[in-house]
């Protein structure tokens, strides 16, 4: 729907982007003056009915277009992680993964750039069972919220970690793939942060354009030879962009030419020494401005061999907590939990091999699924496994309404109906699991994680 106002783009803008490819200022102007299309994508772990009347994103399975924004906060099924609200755009890396990467295969990602998490539920999707997904990011303020996103999203095949890109440097030839989704001086998003354009300015596109390259920098040690390189920024400007493509090609990286369909509206450029570069533009595409480039690292003289201590950093648990705990976690999964003090995780067995190597060098804040601890006789689970992919189907459930379903997301404690099985029991909605509560009887306990609460007024 048009808004009435004008949307002034910076003519320097236009400028540089006019150096890698043809653009109709007038019409991209005008794009910035519509509303911004909201879009989800479904979580393929945990299957959800009533959106296949949707208009559908074109380059990502599983993700649509809203009519129109709704209240996701009041929406049970956005906790319990059925689905993530993602820019249309930024979920593009699906097909740069698919036609760039062997997914079917173990393989080791790293995404750099991670919070609040939109690429790394993405690519966790993706992965094999037993492949390993480190979702990094630097500023810690923003690592609590990763975390969250990554436990609904609900696989094991991860590691929330909280690092400076240099740290990873260490990890040499370590990964198969790294996706760095940069900061940046974003221009792509002027039409979802209206004021964004207000802070914009060429000396703060030299200023991300330079701290892109010192990340990029530190990080390509760690990628593997033959390895795949992810760049994308949501920024116009052909300083963070293409430019830092020909910066890429000084490396030892080789470009990767992708193959959009035509009708998706994607523009194909090429950087001066011909790094291939796909842009998003809002007058040509349903989504926001964007840009990404793919690249592989030339085969060198041999992979690095990393020393693996035999000795693990946690253990098994033994008959007794397993018996425990089986009657909350999938059966299959048993031979995969693993101990440290009192917690229990499931953590598949190349996170389990490398978790000593990578303890070395990062400082790890989630690891794969954590299942809960036992207190005494008694198994506390956690609230990850709740909406883990690893839940024991023959656990006592409630189901509840919608409006139980906010109390219980607010941390109030909820009425169970006199039959309800006593104990833990894992509370449902729509059959999809939102927490844990302790029957009692007479009172409900409830288990939400204190900082996991709705606290605004639904
Ligand atoms: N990939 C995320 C997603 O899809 O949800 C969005 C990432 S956002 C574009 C860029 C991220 O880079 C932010 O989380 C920001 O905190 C982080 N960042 C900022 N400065 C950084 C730096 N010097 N090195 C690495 N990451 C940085």
């Amino acid at each position: 729907m048009p808004a009435s106002t004008n949307f002034d783009f910076p003519v320097s803008l236009l400028d540089s982007i006019k150096t890698v490819c043809s653009v109709d200022g007038d019409a991209l102007a005008h794009s910035h003056n519509a509303t911004q299309p909201v879009s989800i994508r479904l979580n393929p772990f945990k299957f959800t009915n009533g959106f296949n009347d949707l208009k559908p994103v074109l380059w990502c399975d599983k993700s649509y277009y809203l009519p129109e924004r709704i209240s996701f906060i009041k929406d049970p099924l956005f906790h319990a992680g059925c689905y993530y609200v993602q820019e249309a755009s930024s979920m593009f890396l699906e097909t740069v993964l698919k036609q760039t990467v062997d997914l079917s295969k173990d393989i080791s990602v790293l995404d750099l750039c991670a919070a609040p998490g939109g690429k790394s539920t993405l690519i966790s999707s993706l992965l094999t069972e037993n492949s390993l997904l480190i979702s990094n990011e630097v500023i810690k303020t923003r690592v609590g919220a990763l975390a969250e996103n990554m436990s609904k999203w609900g696989r094991s095949n991860v590691l929330v970690t909280n690092n400076d890109p240099k740290h990873f440097s260490s990890l040499h030839e370590y990964f198969d793939v790294i996706v760095v989704d940069a900061p940046c001086s974003g221009s792509g998003l002027f039409r979802k942060q209206t004021d964004a354009i207000e802070h914009w300015s060429e000396e703060n596109v030299i200023h991300c354009s330079q701290r892109q390259q010192r990340i990029l920098e530190d990080i390509i040690p760690a990628l593997k030879p033959g390895g795949t390189l992810i760049y994308s920024t949501c920024s116009y400007s052909a300083e963070e962009n293409e430019q830092i493509g020909d910066y890429l090609l000084e490396k030892e990286l080789e470009p990767i030419q992708l193959n959009p369909e035509k009708q998706w509206g994607i523009i194909e450029t090429q950087s001066n020494n011909k790094a291939w570069g796909y842009r998003f533009f809002p007058h040509l595409v349903n989504g926001e401005g964007f840009f990404i480039s793919v690249f592989r690292k030339r085969i060198g003289d041999g992979e690095t061999e990393y020393h693996r201590s035999k000795k693990k950093l946690i253990d098994k648990p033994n008959k007794e907590e397993l018996s425990i705990i089986s009657n909350f976690v999938e059966e299959v999964q048993l031979p995969h939990i693993l101990k440290q003090k009192e917690f229990f995780f499931l953590i598949n067995s190349k996170i389990e091999t490398d978790l000593r190597l990578l303890g070395e060098h990062l400082t790890i804040r989630k690891k794969g699924t954590l299942l809960g601890e036992i207190k005494g006789k008694d198994f506390i689970p956690h609230h990850e496994l709740a909406l883990s992919n690893y839940l024991n189907n023959d656990i006592s459930a409630i189901e509840v309404d919608k409006e139980t379903a906010l109390k219980f997301l607010k941390k109030s404690d909820i009425k169970c109906p006199d039959e309800s099985p006593r104990g833990f029991c894992v509370v449902k909605f729509d059959t999809h699991p939102i927490g844990w509560i302790k029957n009692l009887g007479n009172r409900t306990n409830n288990y939400l994680p204190k900082e996991w609460r709705i606290l605004t007024e639904i």
